[in-house]
C-alpha cells in the first residue's frame, strides 16, 4: 500500500450549534461552503506544483509515487549511472571503470574489504542541484523538500536489485547536539518517506553516543577512528535476525553507513544495505560535467 504524506486535508468541522440558535445560518453556509470546495476539489484538482521546486506545470511534470516532480528538476539532478562500484555504489568513470569484475566494478575502497554492509546505492552525485536540494533540506530547515528526495530514493529501491530484499529500515541518528540545533533528522524524514512509499516499517535502530565531535572536519582515517562505538543498538531483538536498510541523507566515505552497519550486525542483523539520497564521489574517479 502506498501511501503519500501531507496531501490530505481535514475536512470542514462544523461546530455543535442547537437548531433554534440564531447564528445557525451562518454556521450552515460555511459548512456549505466547505461542503462546495472540497467536492471541486475533487472534481477540478488544483494543478499541484513540483514538490522540489514549488513550479507548476513548466515541460510537464512525472509522478514518482505520487509526488510530482518536474521535468526541470529531473533533467538537474545528477543521477548515479553506470558504471558504478556495485558494493558501495559510487560512479566511476575512465580507466578506473575498465577492468571491472564480473557483476561491474568495485572501486579500490571496497576492494580493499572492510565493508560492513552488502551494498550501498544512491539517487545521485552528490553535486549540482541534489546538492542544493540537500543543502536546504539540512541546512534552511526546508523539511518539505524529504518528500521529494525521498519519494526518488524509494525509486532507486525498487529500480535495483541489489538494494531490494528488506524487512525494516533505519535511519542513521544525528549527532544529539545536531538533533537539538536543526530540531529535526534529515535522515529520519527520508526514511520515513521511504518506508511510507514501499511500506516497509521504521524503527529508530540506532542510537548515537554523545561522545564523538565533528565528522566533516576529519579526514578519511580519522573518521574511522572517531566513529569507533558512535553507535549502539538499544533494542537488539528489533534487529535480530533481519535484513535491514540503513538510510542516510549523504555517503562521504562511507565511513558513517558502515560504522552503523557494523554496529546493526553485531546486534544480530542478517544483513544491512544502504540506500542514500547522494554519494560524493571520489575526486580522481568523477570528471564533473560541463
Ligand atoms: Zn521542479
Ligand atoms: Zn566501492
Amino acid at each position: 500500500m502506498i501511501a503519500r504524506f501531507g496531501r490530505k486535508h481535514a475536512g470542514a468541522r462544523v461546530s455543535g450549534a442547537g437548531a433554534a440558535s440564531p447564528g445557525i445560518w451562518p454556521e450552515i453556509r460555511t459548512a456549505l461552503a466547505g461542503f462546495l470546495k472540497e467536492a471541486m476539489d475533487v472534481l477540478l484538482p488544483e494543478e499541484e506544483g513540483c514538490v522540489l521546486c514549488g513550479r507548476v506545470g513548466l515541460g510537464g511534470m512525472e509522478e514518482v509515487f505520487y509526488a510530482p516532480i518536474c521535468r526541470g528538476c529531473l533533467g538537474r539532478i545528477p543521477f548515479v549511472q553506470p558504471p558504478y562500484c556495485r558494493v558501495c555504489g559510487r560512479p566511476m568513470r575512465g580507466a578506473v571503470a575498465e577492468g571491472g569484475l564480473r557483476g561491474g566494478p568495485v572501486c579500490k575502497d571496497c576492494a580493499s574489504g572492510g565493508r560492513f554492509f552488502k551494498v550501498a546505492r544512491a539517487v545521485g552525485v552528490y553535486d549540482g542541484a541534489l546538492k542544493d536540494f540537500i543543502y536546504a533540506l539540512k541546512f534552511r530547515g526546508r523539511r518539505e523538500l524529504a518528500e521529494g528526495i525521498g519519494v526518488l530514493m524509494a525509486r532507486v529501491a525498487t529500480r535495483d536489485k541489489a538494494i531490494r530484499g528488506f524487512q525494516l529500515i533505519a535511519p542513521v541518528p544525528l549527532h544529539p547536539k545536531r538533533l537539538v540545533e536543526r530540531g529535526y533528522n534529515q535522515a529520519e524524514l527520508l526514511a520515513r518517506m521511504v518506508g511510507s512509499c514501499l511500506g516497509v516499517p521504521v524503527r529508530p535502530v540506532l542510537a548515537r553516543s554523545i561522545h564523538t565531535g565533528e565528522q566533516n572536519k576529519l579526514g578519511g582515517r580519522d573518521r574511522h577512528e572517531n566513529l569507533r562505538g558512535a553507535f549502539t543498538v538499544p533494542r537488539p531483538l528489533e534487529a535480530a535476525g533481519k535484513s535491514i536498510l540503513l538510510v542516510d541523507d549523504v555517503i562521504t566515505t562511507g565511513a558513517t553507513a558502515n560504522e552503523c552497519a557494523r554496529a546493526i550486525l553485531r546486534a544480530g542483523a542478517a544483513e544491512v544495505r544502504v540506500l542514500a539520497a547522494a554519494v560524493a564521489p571520489l575526486e580522481r574517479e568523477w570528471l564533473h560535467r560541463a
